[in-house]
């Protein structure tokens, strides 16, 4: 494979579907530019029946890695040729990078996160709430984990996900874990440092979805974070801020996995000041409510 050259760009993207509303684009290509690489990230609509095509395809091409989101987090293990520690134990990939002609499956989501979460908390002893128990969930409950949380609850609305969750990290990892139900409102225990929304609750357009949260149990000095990007300002992170909790939104999250694969695409720190002003211009367009 030819080292990228002036007329050669060194090749990235994304593989997903719907992919026409996926930002991520715009926010790599401008770290690209501001890195004064000649690198390119094309965002490729690829049905479930095309993936190994597409896989296929980035090799052949030599592209030096690729995101896949959804719906092929899973799906996408088995055209690769091996996985990181973390992605093995999370079952899902995000992030695949060419590595001496080997395909290695990443998942960066969990890692976004704790780069988020490290700009303002250490998890490290922390009690920690985890709603959902999806590929958001596990990326983040296994991170959290292998930082060295403590305990480590899962509220989940199909209780089933999250025993199941709650025994990977028994098992697999030296955090307590339980699951938990939500009931009509879930009271967050005493003693909890750290809360993450890692459900779809309150992605646009239904912005004003509430988890079913008794607000009453977020105290003062609590981190409470988001995973949902657009909009950044979801109810939970107003309701955070009211009562004197530390919040963490989810474009965080969204910057930080793209640094993390960025790096790992092209040895390159990007400037995530830079990208995350890409997707907040953006999202002002859209005219999301801030
Ligand atoms: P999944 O479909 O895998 O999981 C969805 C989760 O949300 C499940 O736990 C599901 O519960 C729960 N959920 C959905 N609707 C409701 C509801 N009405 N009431 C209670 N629980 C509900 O999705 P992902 O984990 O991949 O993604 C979750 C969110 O994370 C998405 O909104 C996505 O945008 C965001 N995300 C953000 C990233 C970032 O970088 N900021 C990166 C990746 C994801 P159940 O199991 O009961 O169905």
């Amino acid at each position: 494979m030819s080292e990228p050259s002036r007329f050669l760009s060194l090749l990235t993207g994304s593989f997903s579907t719907p992919a026409g509303e996926n930002p991520t684009v715009a926010m790599v290509e401008a770290a690209y530019r501001e890195l004064g690489l000649n690198a390119r990230y094309i965002n490729c609509d690829v049905s479930p029946c095309a993936l190994v095509d597409a896989v296929r395809g980035a090799r052949a091409m030599g592209w030096a890695g690729f995101n896949c989101s959804l719906p092929h987090k899973v799906a996408v293990i088995e055209y690769l040729d091996g996985l990181a520690e973390s992605a093995a134990l999370i079952g899902a990939v995000n992030c695949v990078v060419l590595r001496e002609g080997r395909l290695i499956g990443e998942n960066t989501d969990g890692q976004g996160f704790m780069a988020s979460l490290r700009s303002v908390a250490d998890p490290s002893g922390q009690q920690v709430v985890v709603f959902g128990a999806g590929g958001a969930a596990r990326a983040i409950a296994v991170e959290l984990a292998l930082a060295g949380a403590a305990q480590v609850t899962i509220v989940n609305r199909d209780r089933a996900r999250a025993v199941e969750l709650a025994a990977l990290l028994n098992e697999r990892t030296s955090a307590r874990a339980a699951a938990a139900t939500w009931g009509t409102g879930y009271r967050v225990p005493e003693g909890t440092g750290i809360i993450v929304n890692a459900t779809s609750i309150g992605l646009s357009p239904d912005v004003h979805a509430r988890l079913a949260l008794n607000v009453d149990s977020l105290q003062a000095g609590m981190v409470v974070a988001d995973v949902i990007p657009n909009p950044p300002r979801t109810e939970l992170i107003r309701d955070a801020v009211t009562r004197g909790c530390t919040p963490l939104d989810g474009i965080g999250m969204l910057v930080n996995q793209a640094v993390i694969g960025i790096e790992h695409w092209t040895g390159r720190k990007a400037n995530a000041s830079v990208m995350r002003a890409v997707l907040e211009e953006l999202m002002d367009k859209a005219g999301e409510p801030n």
